[in-house]
């Protein structure tokens, strides 16, 4: 059994469409797959619809919030939910939340470059986002180019988009004890991402995974792409204290990463315990 719970399609970051992230799945030998685009349920359907046989799908997502980061400060962290209602009152409500915010976001963003004579209309930039995605920078990128201000979407995030220059704005992200409550309330399942992913940037303390836990978190990935062996070990030990599922995901991209589909897998009977809770949607195929 090879069982792959962390992955993206083109919904979100990835290259493949929902469809062809599921025939990959079945071409590459993977028994359960599940998709997990950032912010998003908008390739579940289309995941459904093309399932192939032998594959079982996990409709998921991976939810961008802050948390506390165990030393006085705060830190963007990633959670992943799994078979919750999406129609659910507190998921639509934060849908409609976070897509006001973040169009807000862009548009401030626009509106400053604007004032220093970029050539970008700010109301008609914010008119051509699409609705039913989570706009983020690279929807800019992609504005910035078009107007001929960068050559390409990399140049505009290593320059203009910047983190550090002038036009950032930071994005207002759930905090993760309400997103907890979220998933909860919804009947999904909550893992804690990467959590030890130092490449991204600062990571938590381990006494957040602990808080976390007993918040209701159910899981944390263990084995990922960007985890060393010691931190896996680390892990380990959080998740068997208190009681957490610990997974195993490739958090596949496509040709947008290096990482290949089924390159980190869970063990099936931590499977088998994810899928025993009680939860809004079913497993398909
Ligand atoms: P935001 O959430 O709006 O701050 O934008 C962050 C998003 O931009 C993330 O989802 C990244 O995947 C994406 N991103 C970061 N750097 C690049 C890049 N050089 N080219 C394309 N997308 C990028
Ligand atoms: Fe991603
Ligand atoms: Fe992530
Ligand atoms: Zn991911």
């Amino acid at each position: 059994m090879r069982i792959d719970l962390h992955t993206h399609s083109s919904v979100s970051d990835g290259s493949d469409s929902p469809a062809e992230l599921v025939h990959k799945a079945a071409e590459t030998g993977i028994d359960v797959l599940a998709i997990t685009d950032h912010d998003t349920t908008a390739g579940w359907a289309g995941a459904a619809a093309a399932l192939p046989g032998g594959v079982r799908l996990v409709r998921g997502a991976e939810l961008s919030c802050v948390t506390r980061d165990g030393r006085g400060g705060h830190i963007p962290m990633h959670l992943l939910a799994y078979l919750f209602d999406p129609q659910h009152p507190a998921v639509r409500a934060e849908q409609v939340r976070q897509r006001d915010e973040r169009r807000e976001r862009l548009h401030r963003m626009a509106t400053l470059m604007a004032r220093d004579d970029y050539p970008i209309n700010p109301d008609e930039f914010l008119a051509a986002l699409p609705d039913q995605l989570p706009a983020g920078r690279p929807h800019l990128a992609r504005a910035l180019v078009e107007h001929g201000v960068v050559t390409s979407v990399d140049e505009a995030f290593g320059s203009i988009l910047h983190t550090d220059g002038p036009y950032y704005l930071q994005r207002r992200d759930l905090p993760v004890f309400e997103a907890i409550d979220m998933v909860r309330a919804a009947r999904g399942v909550s893992v804690f991402a990467h959590p030890l992913a130092r490449r991204r940037g600062r990571v938590v303390e381990t006494s957040v995974i602990r808080e976390l836990a007993d918040a209701g978190l159910a899981g944390v990935e263990i084995d990922h792409p960007d985890h060393q062996a010691e931190d896996r070990a680390l892990l380990r030990d959080v998740a068997s204290e208190r009681g957490l599922l610990a997974l195993g995901s490739s958090d596949y991209h496509g040709t947008n990463k290096v990482t290949e589909l089924g390159a980190e897998t869970t063990h099936p009977d931590v499977f088998e315990e994810l899928i025993a809770r009680d939860t809004a949607m079913s497993v398909l195929g």
